[in-house]
């Protein structure tokens, strides 16, 4: 398996990481996650682009443009070159004496590798979604390499056979432990506004353009737990998660797992045509 570290494509088993990266020491970094379709990266653009955003909100100066131009090489080397695959792209401040404060004149630890992954057409799971506080931090908008809210709620999730752990900070829904979460109610559909309680997932911003374009009203506003009984639908997004119909969440069960609510439908098989189209270049 190849991976790029910092400037080079290389042998995963050749990679080696200093214990003085601040990543490994302070999970002092953000990453990103993508998926290439049969005709290219499916919104690489906008992928690309919050990985610029994150760098800059938490200081780290580098242009991303350097990985860009190691994508295909990389995707060369590890044979999936136009081939269904998923990205993963890290980000750290690089390598320092530990100490709290940022390094002067350290380069960015910088790494990706690509692995074989093909996304269903639709998502056909229903899932059971499970509940837990928000045990994270106030800057959930950075994708952040420290997951530790997220490991813990979503392992919780894992031992109760749910799909996934939906957050709850201050008697509201935030989003899930790697998902953002919608509702829909009368036909209209709700979502967490993209503050700093949430990441600004790349699949929620696809999903609020498919409602504009299928005249669906939204309106990003966080919805109560004491909400979740009132509600029509409930659905996950994210990049591997395309699309997610929640049968149960919580006590509540929306439906049966073989249903699907009418909306969360009609954007499914939205989002599975754009899929079809070719990506922006
Ligand atoms: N929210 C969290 C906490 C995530 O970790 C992710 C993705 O990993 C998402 C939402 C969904 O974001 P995207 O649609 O960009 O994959």
């Amino acid at each position: 398996e190849k991976i790029f570290l910092n400037g080079k494509v290389i042998s995963g088993v050749d990679a080696a990481i200093s214990v003085f990266d601040r990543g490994f020491l302070f999970g002092d970094g953000i990453y990103e996650v993508m998926v290439q379709l049969e005709n290219g990266l499916f919104y690489g653009d906008a992928h690309w682009q919050r990985l610029q955003q994150n760098l800059e909100k938490i200081g780290i100066d580098y242009n991303v443009a350097e990985m860009e131009a190691y994508l295909n090489p990389l995707l060369m080397a590890s044979n999936l070159l136009n081939k269904p695959c998923l990205i993963y792209i890290q980000v750290t401040r690089g390598v320092a004496p530990r100490k709290h404060s940022f390094p002067k004149d350290v380069r960015p630890t910088t790494m990706m590798y690509a692995l074989p992954y093909s996304l269903p057409h639709i998502n056909t799971k229903n899932v059971y979604a499970i509940l837990r506080s928000d045990n994270r931090w106030l800057r959930c908008d950075i994708k952040s390499i420290s997951l530790l809210g997220n490991v813990m709620a979503n392992e919780r999730a894992m031992e109760e056979n749910a799909e996934e752990a939906v957050l709850v900070r201050d008697g509201f829904i935030t989003e899930g432990s790697h998902t953002n979460i919608f509702f829909v109610k009368s036909g209209k559909v709700y979502t967490h506004p993209a503050n700093q309680l949430i990441l600004d997932g790349i699949t929620r911003k696809i999903v609020l353009k498919l409602c504009e374009d299928l005249d669906i009203p939204v309106m990003e506003k966080a919805i109560g737990v004491d909400q979740i009984d009132g509600m029509d639908e409930a659905f996950l997004t994210g990049t591997t998660t395309q699309i997610a119909s929640i049968a149960q969440l919580g006590d509540h069960t929306y439906h049966a797992p073989d249903t699907i609510g009418p909306v969360t439908k009609k954007l499914q098989e939205a989002f599975a045509e754009l899929k079809k189209l070719e990506p922006e270049k």
